[in-house]
C-alpha cells in the first residue's frame, strides 16, 4: 500500500472491498514515463510535460493506422495502483473532504484514467506524446483522437 493510503481525518471507505469483478477490459499496452512513484507524477500533465512513450502491444499496430492527423490524443489508462473503496476524500489531507465522484483522484471505484496529451511522432507501434501523469508501467485501455479534432470547424478542414 502507498504511504498516502491510509484513512485521512473525515475520509470514509466501503466497509468490505467489492469482489473483484472483471468487465473484461483489455489491457492493449503499457505507458512509459519518468514517473516512478507516485509522488514524482503531476497531478494533471501539462503538454510542457516529459517526453512519454505510449507502447502498444504488436498485435494492436494496425490499429494505428492514420494516427499521425491528429496532433492531439485523448489516452486512457488504468490506474493499477490505486485503492478502490474510497468513497470520500481528503486529497490535500487538510480536513476538507469531498465525495469520490466529484475528484479527478486517483483513488475511484474503477481507476480510469485520462490525459489529453500532444502526438509528437509515432515510431512503429510506439507513439512519443507529451501530457501523461501517471507511473511508468502504467496499463494503457485506449485511445482517442482528442475530441476537440471533431469540432464543426477541424470537420470542414477534413479531418474525421
Ligand atoms: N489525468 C488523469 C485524470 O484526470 O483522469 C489522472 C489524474 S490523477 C489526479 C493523477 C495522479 O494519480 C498522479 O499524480 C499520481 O499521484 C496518481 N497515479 C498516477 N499513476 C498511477 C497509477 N498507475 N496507479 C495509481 N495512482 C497513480
Amino acid at each position: 500500500m502507498h504511504h498516502g493510503d491510509a484513512l485521512r481525518p473525515g475520509e470514509t471507505a466501503l466497509a468490505a472491498l467489492p469482489s473483484a469483478r472483471d468487465a473484461g477490459l483489455e489491457f492493449i499496452g503499457v505507458l512509459r514515463t519518468p514517473f516512478q512513484t507516485r509522488d514524482d507524477c503531476p497531478r494533471q500533465g501539462g503538454f510542457d510535460g516529459p517526453d512519454c512513450r505510449v507502447e502498444l502491444k504488436p498485435e494492436f499496430a494496425p490499429a494505428l493506422e492514420g494516427i499521425e492527423r491528429h496532433s492531439h490524443l485523448e489516452i486512457l489508462y488504468w490506474l493499477h495502483q490505486a485503492r478502490r473503496d474510497l468513497l470520500s476524500q481528503s486529497p490535500k489531507d487538510d480536513g476538507r473532504v469531498r465525495g469520490t465522484f466529484s475528484l479527478r483522484s486517483p483513488l475511484r471505484p474503477n481507476p480510469i484514467g485520462t490525459s489529453i496529451v500532444v502526438l509528437e511522432r509515432r515510431e512503429g507501434n510506439t507513439l512519443l506524446v507529451r501530457g501523461l501523469d501517471c507511473l511508468d508501467g502504467t496499463p494503457l485501455l485506449d485511445i482517442k483522437p482528442d475530441r476537440c479534432g471533431y469540432s464543426v470547424q477541424a470537420r470542414a478542414k477534413g479531418l474525421d
